[in-house]
């Protein structure tokens, strides 16, 4: 088969997925001969492998994936501070409470909320929730990617049976859902919901602190939370839960793991020049920590976690509507959206982050190897 001037071949193909891949598995789910699998590369991101021999060069993967589209940015229409008025959803969430509040709107709706939660080895997956008591699996931003599995097809299959589907992820995996689906129409109702993105770090990395922290508690974690909040929303804290007898929690400062990936040491590659930035994920609702919110409605700032949410579509407007007995807040902003950093431009690379990887998997340390890197 021809791809232009060249011969298409699995290996073409296979360098192509790879080449811009933010890891979304919309190719793998897309392939129709399932000759696509998501294996982690020497960094522990996720990329795909193509099983040469079952490949029917249908080109199914590398039409559907959003990383090789061009794309358009979306006009905002509008920007929210908004926050939960249920102070149990808020204190548990990460920003103001408003994807768990859109969980459970599509929940008692009869609907599924598909988003982010950690299984019981710690490894962070994105998985269906349809009871409002498991929706608190879903809450608070993980600083780690996710693995999507097959959640773009159990998504269709739940929108083929006229199911209302709320779908949340970082921008990159909306765009791949939306690019899984294409523009075909299906009885139930589908809201995408993208979160501001600062970057995704290594479950490699991740997996590596945890042990090390098991070794030194002398227990296993039972479960991390990266923005603990009972101190402060603005200072962000991390809460290790040690299933230890009695059963423990420790809130860590400053905690080494959170300022590796802030200081951008060990996010995906293609985060350093992300093609979803500037609104272009093709997402209903954009939402984050509205860190400023003082300079537009100083009264909502009380340190407890707020959303800034801005719709990107009229479903999502009305998906905000649906919200209006459980959240309080205010427009900030009709057609002009507050200037946001990291809504527009993607993370610098650390300078060492190359060398923080080819040392990993020979570091004794994780945390050690990442306090040496930033210091350097
Ligand atoms: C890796 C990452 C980087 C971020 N960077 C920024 C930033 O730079 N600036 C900013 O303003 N906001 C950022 N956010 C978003 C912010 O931290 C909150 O997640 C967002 O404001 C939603 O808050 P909430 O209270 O409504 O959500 P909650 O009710 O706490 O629910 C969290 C939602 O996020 C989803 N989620 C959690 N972790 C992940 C993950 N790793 N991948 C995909 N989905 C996930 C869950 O499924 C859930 O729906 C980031 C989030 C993540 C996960």
């Amino acid at each position: 088969m021809k791809d232009g001037n060249s011969t298409l071949s699995p290996d073409k193909i296979e360098r192509l997925l790879r080449k811009d891949c933010s890891g979304c598995g919309c190719c793998a789910q897309k392939c129709p001969a399932g000759c696509i699998a998501m294996k982690p590369n020497a960094e522990g991101f996720l990329y795909p492998r193509v099983e040469k021999a079952k490949c029917r060069l249908c080109r199914a993967c590398v039409v559907g994936c959003p990383c090789l589209q061009k794309r358009s940015a979306a006009k905002p229409i509008s920007a929210f501070a908004l926050m939960s008025t249920n102070e149990k959803v808020r204190r548990q969430s990460s920003s103001g409470g408003i994807c768990a509040l859109l969980s459970r709107a599509a929940v008692r709706r009869g609907g599924v909320a598909f988003g982010a939660a950690f299984d019981d080895k710690l490894k962070l997956r994105h998985t269906a929730v349809d009871s409002l008591a498991a929706i608190s699996t879903l809450q608070g931003s993980k600083y780690v990617q996710s693995d999507v599995g097959d959640t773009f097809i159990q998504a269709r299959s739940l929108l083929r049976e006229g199911r209302r589907v709320l779908y949340t992820g970082l921008p990159c995996q909306i765009a791949g859902l939306k690019s899984f689906l294409g523009g075909a129409t299906f009885p139930g109702e589908l809201l995408c919901v993208d979160l501001i993105c600062h970057g995704v770090p290594s479950p490699r990395v991740l997996a590596k602190y945890i042990k090390e922290q098991e070794r030194l508690y002398g227990a296993p974690i039972a479960n991390i939370s990266f923005r603990d909040k009972s101190e402060s929303w603005k200072h962000y804290f991390t809460r290790m839960d040690i299933n230890s007898k009695p059963a423990r929690s420790e809130i860590l400062r400053k905690n080494i793991y959170v300022r590796g990936f802030h200081s951008n040491l060990y996010l995906r590659e293609c985060c350093h020049q992300c093609k979803f930035k500037g609104y272009r994920s093709g997402s209903d609702l954009l939402t984050g920590d509205f860190w400023n919110v003082r300079e537009f409605t100083p009264d909502l700032d009380d340190d407890k976690g707020i959303n800034i949410v801005i719709a990107l579509t009229q479903r999502g407007l009305r998906g905000l509507l649906e919200l209006h007995e459980n959240i309080d807040g205010r427009i900030v902003h009709k057609g002009k959206i507050p200037w946001n950093y990291v809504i527009n431009t993607s993370a610098v690379a650390h300078p060492n982050r190359a060398e923080f990887f080819r040392e990993l998997p020979s570091a004794s340390s994780v945390s050690a190897l990442i306090e040496r890197m930033l210091r350097k």
